[in-house]
């Protein structure tokens, strides 16, 4: 999974250096962006802390020609690993750099890279554990997925901010302004960042140019869950997306994946790719109540890893709960477990 041959290529898009690593997952690529906005340098995500990814990265700034220490600011896009990695290093070279990041995201790493912590993850992950039972997965499958829960913690890297963003924020330049929009969805404290002028928009992982990130719910902080009302995640995701097409961007640079030149046309895919999601569940459902796994396996098959047939459990619960919220499906409890019928 972390085989460490990540290749470097950096392009230039327009004004925008586009830094761009590969990794060996289905993303292909993780791209951090390196951009000016009047006087002032501007990095967009800080990447991943694996293998040689941060050799490759610095490589590339010295290629460019630019020292970390002339940087002011760096927008971390979420809280996941392929996001964050080098800020304390950028922090470590240039005291003077600015992290910003979202105020949830923020919350989501502190609490998860807290040792004091621990404890209360595992137990976090046990819970989550069995609710993943309810929903029909194998309990020997369930257990292992503890682990899983419990790993990422683990890799991620914690940096208190400078900066918390929130929704609406404008960080102000002489003659521009960078507009910081909350898309909780892929990941809670999921951001993105317009520039009004050119009208670019950095997107993370909240639109890419050939999958649908991955939309689900797995929170194992208590905090988080109580503070903010996450259960419809779904819903919070298409909404984020239609306040993104409502800016009507010119290009969208993602984190992976390639650069969007049509924003407009791809936010509608996939829109138009849950849509069409929402129905499928819903008829292989129609007088006839499945286990949320059980549906997950007819709609993703049945030959996925355990980590990835997880994830499809996920996703197919995201959409189960949006179409619960609108009275489309019924839940109905039965021996401890779940099912849903439409
Ligand atoms: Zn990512």
């Amino acid at each position: 999974m972390f085989a460490h041959n990540f290749k470097l290529e950096i392009n230039k898009i327009e004004d925008i250096v586009q830094i761009q690593i590969t990794v060996p997952w289905a993303v292909k690529y993780v791209s951090v962006y390196l951009f000016k906005v009047d006087d002032s340098y501007v990095l967009f995500d800080a990447g991943l802390d694996m293998g040689n990814w941060p050799k490759l990265f610095f490589s590339a700034l010295k290629e460019i020609g630019v020292s970390i220490k002339e940087i002011e600011y760096v927008f971390i896009s979420h809280e996941h690993t392929d996001h964050t990695g080098l800020m304390r290093r950028f922090k470590r070279f240039n005291p003077n750099i600015q992290i910003m990041m979202s105020e949830a995201a923020h919350e989501t790493l502190k609490w998860e890279t807290n040792p004091d912590n621990y404890d209360e993850l595992v137990e976090g992950a046990k819970k989550m554990v069995q609710q993943v039972i309810s929903y029909g997965i194998d309990e020997n499958q369930g257990n292992r997925l503890i682990d899983w829960f419990t790993m990422w913690p683990k890799l991620r890297k914690y940096h208190e901010p400078d900066r918390l963003l929130h929704d609406g924020d404008e960080i102000s330049f002489k003659t521009n302004k960078l507009k910081v929009i909350w898309t909780p969805g892929h990941a809670l404290g999921h951001i993105c960042v317009f520039d009004q002028n050119k009208k670019y928009l950095f997107s993370g992982d909240h639109i890419l140019s050939r999958i649908t990130p991955h939309i689900g719910n797995f929170l194992v902080n208590p905090e988080i869950e109580e503070k903010y009302d996450f259960e419809d995640i779904l819903k919070h995701y298409l909404n984020s997306l239609n306040r993104i097409d409502e800016l009507n961007p010119k290009i969208i640079f993602p984190a992976h994946q390639d650069i969007i030149y049509n924003p407009h046309e791809r936010i509608q895919e996939i829109i138009a790719h849950h849509d069409r999601r929402l129905r499928e569940i819903s008829s292989v459902i129609k007088n006839k109540p499945l286990t949320p796994y059980k549906i997950s396996l007819l709609h993703f098959g049945d030959d996925l890893d355990e980590m990835n047939s997880f994830l499809a459990l996920s996703e197919v619960m995201g959409h189960l709960i949006y179409l619960e919220k609108q009275d489309k499906v019924k839940r109905i409890e039965k021996n401890n477990k779940i099912f849903f019928v439409s």
